[in-house]
């Protein structure tokens, strides 16, 4: 579709980053042209019709999340890395390739049943997304949809998320 080939022309491939071997999906080039971002943003918002809140995941999560939520009309809130939300949280914690990583949320964010739209730029391997999901369950909210730009399907992420409906705005 005309949508795809736009983030597609706009995300730069870049080798060995951040270690030797991976490929790199850099989306820099489509924030910084007004024309993509902006249809990238009305995609993912007509995903969050009635929702209450989007949830962006730190950190190029909230880039997207911010404005997908202005335009929706819905509340935005922080997934964060352990340690960088201020207030009372919950915690998830995932496996990594060595060791595993914590990500939080705000115990108050959600209102009991909010229906909430989770919003990334990549979904590779889904470990992120799958303890996003846990989290806003536990916290009390509704997931209503997972929306990435960008899905790896090599990594079969998608397959930790059959529960939740996922839309890639590409799938590569
Ligand atoms: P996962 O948990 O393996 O699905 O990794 C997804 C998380 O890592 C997301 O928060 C992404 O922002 C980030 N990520 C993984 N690979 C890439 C990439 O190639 N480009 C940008 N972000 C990536």
């Amino acid at each position: 579709t005309e949508l795809s080939k736009l983030i597609l022309d706009r995300i730069r491939d870049v080798p060995d980053y951040p270690k030797p071997g991976v490929l790199f999906k850099d989306i820099t080039p489509l924030l910084a042209d007004h024309e993509a971002f902006s249809a990238v943003v009305e995609e993912l918002a007509r995903l969050c019709q009635g929702c209450d809140k989007v949830v962006g995941i730190e950190a190029r999560g909230f880039i997207l999340a911010a404005p997908v939520a202005f335009r929706a009309g819905a509340g935005f809130v922080p997934v964060r890395k352990k340690g960088k939300l201020p207030a009372e949280t919950f915690e998830a914690s995932y496996d990594l390739e060595y060791g595993s990583a914590v990500i939080e949320v705000h115990r108050d964010a959600f209102a009991p049943g909010d229906r909430v739209l989770i919003v990334d730029d990549v979904l590779a391997t889904g470990g992120t997304a799958r303890a996003t999901i846990e989290l806003v369950r536990g916290a009390g909210a509704e997931v209503v949809g997972a929306a990435v730009l960008m899905e790896l399907a090599f990594l079969r992420g998608r397959e930790k998320l059959d529960d939740v409906d996922l839309r890639s705005l590409v799938i590569v």
